[in-house]
Formats: C-alpha cells, structure tokens, sequence
C-alpha cells in the first residue's frame, strides 16, 4: 500500500557511509570557490582556471568543432559558456544547465569618496534584492576593477586577506535607538544610508582647509593601485561581505557563506561539465551568466544575444540551424529556491516547499501572481527527469516559491525557453536567501551536481 504514496525522502535516511564522505568532500571544494569568488567576474576567471586544467581550451566565433572536443567561450569576463561536444549532430539538440553567479551586494557609486565629519565614507547603490538592515555592522570588503583612464585594469581586492583592512556600515545605537525603532523596516534603513566608512586619519600635507580624511585614503590608494579620484567613475567595486563560507552544525551538514544564490548551482554545473568522463551522446553545455538578480538584462545576463552566436558558431559549424538546435535542445535552469523554514512557516506551503536534505529541488514554476513571468515546464519534461534521476540515483524533491500570493520571484528559466528550448527550473534549497550569509544543505547541494551530470549523461 505504500507505494501509493509519495513523499521526498531524507537523504540520510538511505545514505552509505560512502555517499556521505563524497558529500562532505564536494563541500570542502565548494567552500574553497565560494571564498575565492565573491564577483561575477572572480566566478568567471575561476571557471576558466578550473576548466583549463581539465583539458578544455578557449573557443572563437567561427572556429569548427569536433566531437569530444572541451571548449568555453568567455563573455567580457563576466559570463562564460562552456562545452562538451558530443558523438550526435547538434541537429539533435543539446543539454544544457545555466547557473547566474552574480550574487546581491552593494555596488559603490560613479563617485563614491566624500567626507562627513572628519570621516571618510563609500556611497554604495544596491544590487539585487537586498534587505538593507542585514548590511549594517557586519564586516566588508571591496573587490572589482578600476579601469584607469589609460585603459589599464586594475584588479581591486582589499578585505580577502587576512592582514587586509575591512570596512563596516554603522549603525544607531539601541541606547538613541528609540526613533529607529518605531519606523517599519523598509523606512528605517534608506538605500541611500548604505556608505561604507573608508577612513579617519586626516592627511595634513596638502593645502587643502577642508576633506584632509579623504586626501589620506586617496594618498593609500593612489600608492597601492596608481589611482586618482576620476578613476573611480570607470570602475566597478562590489562591497561584499568579508567572511568565509564555514560549515554549520554541529553534525557540519550545513554550509554558511556569502552567494550561495547561485554559485551553488554555479559550482555544481561547472564542475559536472568539467568532470564529464569520456563523450557525451548529445553535447553538453554549461553557462554561467551575470545580471540574474537585476533582470538578465545587458550583454553578460542570459537575455543576450552572446549566447546566440556562441550556440549559432557550434551548430553552423556542423551545418545545422541554431533554430533547429534549440528546438530539440533540454535546459536546466539551475538556480536556488526556498528551504522551509519553521521559523517563518507561514509563507510556505510545508507540501510543496523544498526541505532541507531532501534533494536537489525540481520547480515547475516559479514567478508570482499566478505564475507570472514563469517558464512552467511541462509535465513531459518533469516526466524524463523522474527516469534519468532514478537510473542514476539523484535524491530530488518538487518545489515551489512559497505560498500562493505571499511574493515569488523569478529566473532565467523563461528567457531560456522563450527561445523555444525545453526548460525546467532547479536547484539548491536556501535557508536566508540573499543574507549575507546563506546557508544550504551540502547533501542537497552534492544532489544538484549529481543531477546535472544525470542530464548530461543520459537525458
Ligand atoms: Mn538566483
Ligand atoms: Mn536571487
């Protein structure tokens, strides 16, 4: 009678001693990029780095390709996409698996630098959905490029170091707290108030009356990167949090750590690209794209063309249509979605909400209002997926994005589909999505990785 009714199961309820040692293991590697790459740009160099050492080589536009060949094509240092190419003609189609790595954070302004109070401080805009009060306190750092007016890139990493310096956003003191505390948290913590404290040490060499604190911090940064202030109007410096991702728990079955959403997925798409043994029937595409959290807008988000003339280069290469390549092709839009959380059960709905160790979670949809701006996969598609995960022992759950009218959201799932490729969304279940630091399961996260090499081997 049992097997008449369904329900995920706990990972751990069946796993082997074995299972759980490549689990802890897949972490330790995870936990590793997670500190290493902080940006969309650190996500893409450390992609390139890893895939190179595992025989794959720098793709141009028009070059043909033969079967077996591992190849990545970098998008402005920003995105990359990256292939196996397989024993069938792209006129089969493709399996392809899509992570964003572009993660929340704050971004700092054309010109950030200005002085208040013999303080130095970084204006900041914000980027993604962030809940600003979570920022407050906690201790940052700054990493991007600056492109001199030379043309020069100048890599900017202060924070990662240990001896590094960290920057902080203060905040009131609960003692003078009593107006803060009264506003609801949308007024009480303006985007606006997000400035970074940058320095205190007043520069009294110049002739200047007034701004000695900021003549001193750009004395430091004109010694370390040869900058003036005007080079900060042709860069890009993310603030992002300055700790390391850790395991949690007492039992370690946790991973804290800054960009989960979506290096998760991320790391698991690249690394079962890259480990793909041997050659794939159909060839297999992984892309790591940028500007996820703000639209998949722009030249690097997965709304962009470059994906076109990299998959459109592959399949003329073998003489076939792009359009007749997409139309057979299969997409895992692999991004993260909700852990229940018992501390905030109302918004989920407990039977269709993603549970921690229960799997990599499959969404049929996501968006909200009534599935609005979802791809909703269809039932055929979720149908192959039970097989090609059951022959190859993938632990998966079904999900969705809380309750029926309490918010949503969305993914690059739609923009994938919308160019006539079967698409479904899948992913890591989050605990505190878009925190400063999240926290995932590593056994769901192990899953995530072991059903995108599933699809790639036998879908
Ligand atoms: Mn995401
Ligand atoms: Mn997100």
């Amino acid at each position: 009678m049992s097997d008449l009714l369904y329900s995920a199961k706990n990972i751990y309820e069946t796993a082997s001693p074995e299972l759980i040692s490549q689990i802890h293991e897949y972490a330790s590697g995870y936990k590793a990029f997670l500190n290493i790459a902080k940006t969309e740009r650190e996500c893409v160099e450390f992609a390139i780095e890893y895939a190179k050492s595992r025989d794959f080589r720098e793709y141009v536009p028009g070059e043909k390709v033969q079967t077996g060949d591992r190849i990545y094509f970098n998008n402005r240092g920003k995105a990359i996409y990256l292939a196996v190419i397989g024993v069938k003609s792209l006129r089969e189609g493709c399996n392809i698996a899509v992570a964003h790595v572009d993660a929340p954070r704050l971004d700092l302004k054309a010109s950030p630098l200005y002085e208040d109070s013999e303080i130095a401080y970084l204006r900041t805009h914000y980027y993604g959905g962030v809940k600003k009060y979570q920022w407050h306190t906690i201790p940052l750092e700054i990493r991007g490029v600056i492109i001199r007016g030379d043309g020069e890139k100048i890599k900017v990493s202060i924070g990662s170091d240990p001896e590094d310096p960290r920057f902080v956003i203060t905040d009131i003191l609960p003692h003078l707290g009593e107006k803060q505390n009264a506003k609801t948290l949308r007024d009480a913590f303006p985007g606006e108030d997000l400035k970074i404290l940058f320095g205190t040490c007043p520069d009294y060499s110049g002739d200047n009356e007034k701004d000695k604190v900021k003549l001193g911090v750009l004395k430091l940064l004109n010694e370390k990167y040869g900058i003036t202030e005007a080079d900060f109007l042709s860069a890009e410096l993310e603030v992002v949090p300055a700790h390391e991702a850790h395991d949690v728990g007492l039992d370690r079955s946790l991973v804290g750590g800054y960009g989960h959403d979506d290096r998760a997925c991320g790391y698991a798409a690249l690394t079962a690209l890259c480990g793909f043994e041997g050659i794939p029937e159909r060839t297999a595409v992984a892309m790591l794209v940028d500007k996820e959290e703000i639209g998949s807008d722009g030249t690097a988000g997965m709304q962009s063309r470059a994906f076109e003339r990299f998959m459109g280069s592959l399949s003329r290469s073998q003489g076939v249509s792009l359009d007749d390549c997409f139309a057979e092709s299969f997409c895992v839009s692999n991004d993260v979605c909700n852990a229940f959380d018992p501390n905030f059960a109302d918004v989920s709905d407990k039977q269709n909400n993603a549970a921690l160790n229960h799997g990599v979670c499959f969404m049929k949809y996501t968006g909200s209002r009534g599935k609005s701006g979802s791809n909703d996969a269809n039932a055929e598609t979720i149908a192959v997926l039970r097989r090609v995960f059951a022959d190859n022992g993938v632990a998966w759950q079904m999900g969705e994005l809380g309750k029926v009218d309490a918010g949503g959201g969305g993914t690059v799932a739609l923009y994938m589909a919308n160019r006539n490729i079967e698409t479904i969304d899948a992913g890591v279940p989050v605990l505190s999505m878009h925190a400063p630091w999240e926290l995932i399961s590593k056994a769901d996260l192990y899953m995530t990785y072991k059903s995108i090499a599933a699809v790639f081997k036998d879908r």
